[in-house]
């Protein structure tokens, strides 16, 4: 007689239950009511580290702390007195041990099977560290975006009065006779243009915004970095070359935020070379990538200040604002497969290293 499809079913649901059980990213932990252990699977294995042969057959006890053990077996005896589960068919989270010895956030549901008139209780535990760690991550990300849009909005109050008083203070500067008075004002209109600066840097670094993406010229917006620098490059005597290989010109991405990178770049590099020298920006195209090199005779930077580098607010310089290569990297990173890298030994100059997406180049 052929058997029916449930009790085909049912003739494989042992094998498969089990084969589950064991299979499972969850501890299974199965005990009865003497506290003896009957099931310790591979995952419970591997979440409290003791092996099976440690625990099955032995007192439930063997994993736990004795205070922990104690209430376990009072809330066994209370069931199997009264059959009134409170813990049963609930999740709770626990610290739990492993026998290293360390803790480790875990939730736990229990659950309670008859098997010829015995109650065997089975606990479940699903290690929490991840999940607790994503969340702690999650939860750090939103309060430092939250914290940016104050920034920002804070900066953006601080820029208009500011440019008022620039703005008076030139106006003064113009009309005004005594040296001492004149001197003063100068000091002025120099602070409120350095405060000006660094607002403008804090809200490059703290504002979200939404990126373009169009083909970007680099031998453009090369000349058009440098050119305004020109008067300084000169009085520093510094000569610039520039090679932008034909194959490498076109590169993914937001003209105006690249602009700002390379500025950066450029500047920082300007700002190193006080004894003159050359400064080479190159580009070359890698696979589907364009390789932007701005490479100085500057003084180099050192091990221990090349790990603080991208950090907010690190700066060696009097009126430096230490947010220059933030926003470098910020933008950088934002574009797709966007990468920034140094080299620099001491005294031998620095390199840095942009890495963009290439682009064909737009048709007519
Ligand atoms: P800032 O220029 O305002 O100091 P940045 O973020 O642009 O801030 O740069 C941080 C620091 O990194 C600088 O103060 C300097 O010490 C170092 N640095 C950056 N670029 C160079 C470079 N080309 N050569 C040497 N040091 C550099
Ligand atoms: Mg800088």
């Amino acid at each position: 007689m052929p058997s029916s499809p449930i009790a085909d079913c049912k003739s494989k649901e042992f094998s498969i239950l089990s084969h589950a059980v064991e299979n499972t990213n969850e501890a299974f932990v199965t005990i009865d009511r003497f506290h003896k252990v009957y099931v310790f699977n591979r995952a419970a294995e591997k979440i409290f580290g003791y092996s099976r042969e440690e625990v099955i057959g032995r007192d439930l006890g063997v994993i736990m702390s004795p205070e922990c053990s104690r209430n376990h077996r009072g809330a066994v005896k209370r069931y199997v007195e009264t059959r009134v589960p409170r813990r049963i068919g609930h999740e709770t989270e626990i610290t739990a041990t492993r026998k290293s010895g360390d803790t480790f956030p875990a939730s736990i549901s229990f659950s309670v099977t008859e098997v010829d008139g015995e109650p065997y209780f089975t606990a479940i535990v699903r290690d929490l560290t991840e999940t607790k760690t994503l969340q702690e991550k999650i939860a750090a990300a939103e309060r430092l975006a939250a914290l940016g849009q104050v920034v920002a909005e804070i900066a953006h109050e601080i820029k208009n009065p500011l440019m008022i008083i620039g703005g008076l203070a030139g106006q003064l500067l113009r009309v005004s006779e005594g040296s001492k008075t004149r001197e003063k004002l100068g000091i002025i209109s120099e602070e409120v243009n350095r405060l000006e600066g660094l607002i403008s840097e804090i809200r490059e670094y703290y504002t979200p915004r939404q990126m373009s993406n169009a083909a970007v010229d680099l031998a453009d917006m090369f000349r058009r970095i440098t050119e305004p620098l020109e008067d300084r490059f000169n009085s520093a005597g510094i000569l610039l070359e520039v090679s932008i290989a034909e194959e490498a010109r076109w590169v993914q991405g937001d003209r105006e935020r690249l602009k700002q990178v390379f500025l950066n770049l450029v500047k920082n590099a300007l700002e190193a070379m006080r004894n003159g020298g050359t400064l080479k920006i190159s580009a070359r195209a890698d696979e589907d990538m364009v390789e932007i090199r701005i490479a100085d005779e500057g003084g180099g930077i050192s091990e221990k200040d090349k790990e603080r580098l991208f950090t907010p607010f690190f700066t060696t310089k009097t009126k430096g604002t230490g947010l220059g290569l933030c926003v470098v990297k910020r933008i950088v990173e934002e574009h797709r497969n966007g990468s920034v890298s140094v080299e620099s030994e001491g005294g031998k100059g620095t390199v840095f290293i942009v890495r963009l997406t290439h682009s064909p180049a737009p048709s007519e």
